[in-house]
């Protein structure tokens, strides 16, 4: 008897049933075990369980708001999250706010587009892994210090606290300082999108993240070429 990997653990947190319902059996048609809380407190206590590979976290919950059980779930172990939110602009509100998920998807969405953002955070974050292992060098570019082994940051000497997209929005940026690089490319070597370009949302995925950086960070470090795309100064 041959045995293929361990099957990957998803967390479904919504209470909508249908909703719910609809996304658990999509994904354990694609191989994963899957568990559904249809609320807050519930949601905590199965990802502090089960230990998710990957949550799918609806924002309007009962009991506590997905805010706030992503915090708690982030704050006991680091897990990817995929927020379910209810409009467009409530993941700009979401991104600022660097609750710690990693991705958003704003409902109406389709089962095919769920499946795929799931599958390209659980890349990214053995992308992540696979680097710290690697010990990469550090860059050191316009008074920023990045460690992408151990994922951490200075400014002028001081740490910052990003969250996982934005040290990895970061990253790229820096890897090619005073380069510019377009949207459509940091969403496919950021974000692993191979084919949602084209849509608002996708845009506006990464204007929000380039804002949310650039609060944390200082924002004339990260130029915008308007029509084009963004490019950190090399300059502090
Ligand atoms: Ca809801």
């Amino acid at each position: 008897m041959t045995s293929g990997p361990a099957p990957r653990i998803a967390l479904v947190v919504e209470d909508e049933p249908a909703i719910n319902d609809a996304l658990a059996h999509r994904l354990r048609a694609e191989g994963y075990v899957v568990e559904q809380a249809f609320d807050g407190p519930t949601a905590v206590d199965l990802a502090a369980g089960m230990r998710p590979d990957v949550v799918l976290l609806d924002v309007m919950l009962p009991g506590l708001d997905g805010l706030e059980v992503c915090r708690r779930i982030q704050a006991a172990r680091p897990v990817p999250v995929l927020m379910l939110t209810a409009r467009d602009d409530e993941a700009d509100v979401l991104v600022g706010l660097g609750v710690g998920a990693d991705d958003y998807l704003t409902k109406p969405f389709s089962m095919r587009e769920v499946v795929a953002r799931v599958a390209a955070l659980l890349r990214r974050v053995e992308r992540a892994a696979a680097l710290a292992e690697e010990r990469p060098a550090v860059i050191e570019v316009g008074g920023l210090r990045i460690d992408p082994g151990t994922r951490r940051t200075t400014v002028a000497e001081e740490a910052v606290h990003l969250t996982p997209t934005e040290f990895d929005l970061l990253l790229c940026l820096a890897r090619r300082p005073g380069q510019v690089l377009g949207r459509e490319r940091l969403l496919r070597e950021v974000w692993d999108w191979g084919d949602a370009w084209g849509s608002a949302s996708a845009t506006r995925t990464v204007d929000s993240h380039v804002k949310a950086l650039r609060s944390k960070v200082g924002s004339a470090r990260i130029r915008t070429v308007h029509g084009v795309g963004y490019a950190l100064e090399t300059l502090p």
